[in-house]
């Protein structure tokens, strides 16, 4: 092909990648290809675990429906081809190490910190926060 056609060699990685490639899952393909790619990988997990909460007046039940049922079946999808290439994605869920001394809650989508006395996450359109393990408990 190089010899005949010596142009398209410019483009003959994205021809085989691109075959290769056209079934696989863009996430999938990332974490496989880059492992630098890792916190954007681990950062669309955390949103398919902890959607973003849509304002409840807008969505129709049907609409709901669908979203949960889509975000249940992609999860699980992403989930068992993220473990055939061994990637041990839940740790994507683990609670961060707290940054301040006073963080006593963290949000589990975007993981920003906050001190005691706040519930939601308002960059996260109100998503509820988990409270930081109790150092003591462990
Ligand atoms: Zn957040």
């Amino acid at each position: 092909m190089m010899t005949l056609l010596p142009l398209s060699c410019m483009r003959a990685r994205d021809v085989l990648a691109h075959r290769a490639l056209e079934d696989a899952d863009p996430v999938v393909a990332l974490a496989a290809l880059v492992p630098a790619a890792r916190p954007q990988v681990e950062a669309t997990l955390r949103q398919l675990y902890f959607p973003t909460p849509p304002p409840e007046l807008l969505e129709p039940e049907e609409l709901r429906t669908a979203r949960e049922w889509f975000h249940a079946a992609y999860r699980q999808r992403l989930t068992a081809a993220l473990e055939t290439l061994r990637w041990t994605w839940s740790t994507a869920l683990d609670p961060p190490r707290p940054r301040q001394r006073d963080a006593a809650a963290y949000c589990p989508r975007c993981l920003d910190q906050f001190r005691a006395g706040r519930s939601r996450c308002e960059a996260c359109s109100g998503q509820s926060l988990v409270a930081f393990p109790d150092p003591a408990a462990s």
